[in-house]
């Protein structure tokens, strides 16, 4: 639900009747409805208390669609593309920015939890971050703050840089405790094939690297669950690709085993689109189309697709957008810097998979949860074939010299 909260009253005696909300986003659809040949007399009709518990655009529009005659003011309101949300400025080439920090301000519970760090933590970027999430309660925002503290300089805004390397800038730069929701960690277990000896580590990730296209061993490289499985498929290491054992003081062959330390609450898988080709030497595009599941089963946990940033074009000069949705309104919308709008047709009402040749980061929230026992819980995910004991500590990177 909004929080509604009316400062002045509908002046329908105004050539264009004005009606604003604090905090309400509802008050900017219903401004561009004053607009609206005809939406001052469908303001005069409505009651205020209706309009105090309009949710959404759409339902404004359906309930004057039932009860009026004027089908052609109808028809007008219903081709106006609209929107619950506001969009960020991108003053030159920052898509990579605005598309993350779109997804990070329609993350639910992210921005309460840097609303509380930047009251404590103003080494971090939570107060910038929270500055941009109240702005864009009330306006189309801007990023300079932002951009200025992630070490963007105004020689730089043109350049195209990748959206997964902002992403892990932007978490390792905010509280832990804001930042907690998305950590995850592997364990990764390295056997040697000389000695039998195991070598086990956490790998700690913000999100998660998956093979698609050429790069995918075992199965078809167009099903992302299939190549999500691929991470937990053990490895053998051979030819060129064997390690140096301390052990064995040699080159041996070696098998690597990978596992949950630790589910994060919200899975970002990156598709790794951009992939050195060595026989031309040079790093190019991947644009296969991806069946991208709206649900991904695990033992334990299912998790559930709420946002994803594309990047359409070529590895030197592309576009990033995010598609995301709304716990708000349960709608899809599409996020290109300061252009939103709602997905029409709305995705996944054919089935549980989408297809997609320019989704690059995947955002999945985890939608149930082992009971209660973090570390229990946490244990249950341990994939059985690394047994391995650890505090599960996730690293941090220890330089924040980018930060000012
Ligand atoms: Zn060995």
């Amino acid at each position: 639900m909004y929080n509604v909260c009316v400062t002045s009253k509908i002046d329908t005696n105004a050539t264009q009747p004005r009606v604003r909300f604090r905090s309400d986003r509802c008050g900017v659809v219903l401004e561009r409805l004053s607009q609206v040949s005809g939406g001052n007399d469908f303001l005069k009709k409505m009651s205020l208390r209706f309009l105090l518990y309009c949710k959404t655009w759409r339902q404004i529009v359906m309930s004057y669609n039932r009860n009026t005659s004027r089908n052609r003011t109808a028809a007008r309101l219903d081709n106006i593309p609209y929107s619950d949300y506001r969009g960020i400025n991108n003053p030159a080439s920052l898509c990579y920015l605005t598309s993350v920090l779109h997804v990070l301000s329609m993350t639910p519970r992210f921005p309460e939890a840097v609303k509380r760090g930047s009251a404590t933590h103003s080494l971090y970027l939570d107060p910038n971050l929270d500055k941009l999430f109240s702005d864009l309660e009330k306006c189309t925002a801007d990023i300079d703050d932002i951009a200025m503290a992630l070490g963007i300089t105004e020689a730089d805004i043109y350049q195209q840089r990748d959206a997964a390397e902002y992403f892990q800038k932007i978490l390792c730069g905010t509280s832990p405790a804001a930042a907690e929701m998305f950590q995850g960690a592997l364990k990764r277990c390295v056997k040697c094939h000389g000695c039998r000896t195991k070598n086990k580590t956490d790998d700690p990730f913000w999100s998660l690297p998956i093979s698609v296209g050429p790069g995918l061993r075992l199965y078809s490289a167009n099903n992302l669950e299939m190549a999500f499985e691929d991470v937990f498929t053990p490895t053998t290491l051979t030819g060129d690709d064997t390690i140096y054992c301390d052990r064995c003081q040699a080159r041996e062959d070696a098998t690597i085993v990978c596992g949950w330390q630790h589910r994060p609450q919200i899975l970002t898988l990156q598709l790794k689109r951009f992939q050195l080709d060595y026989l031309r030497n040079r790093y190019e595009k991947i644009t296969c189309c991806i069946d991208v599941p709206q649900k991904l089963h695990m033992k334990g946990c299912d998790y559930e697709l709420y946002a994803h940033i594309n990047h359409y074009g070529s590895l030197t000069g592309g576009h990033y957008t995010a598609t995301i949705k709304s716990y708000e309104t349960g709608g899809w919308y599409d996020f290109d810097d300061a252009r939103v709008r709602l997905l029409c047709p709305q995705p996944f009402q054919q089935g549980e998979t989408a297809k997609s040749s320019s989704a690059y980061l995947l955002m999945y929230r985890r939608a149930t949860c082992p009971p209660a026992g973090a570390g229990r819980a946490d244990a249950e995910c341990v994939d059985e074939r690394v047994a391995v004991t650890s505090t599960g500590c996730l690293a941090r990177p220890s330089d924040y010299a980018w930060i000012p």
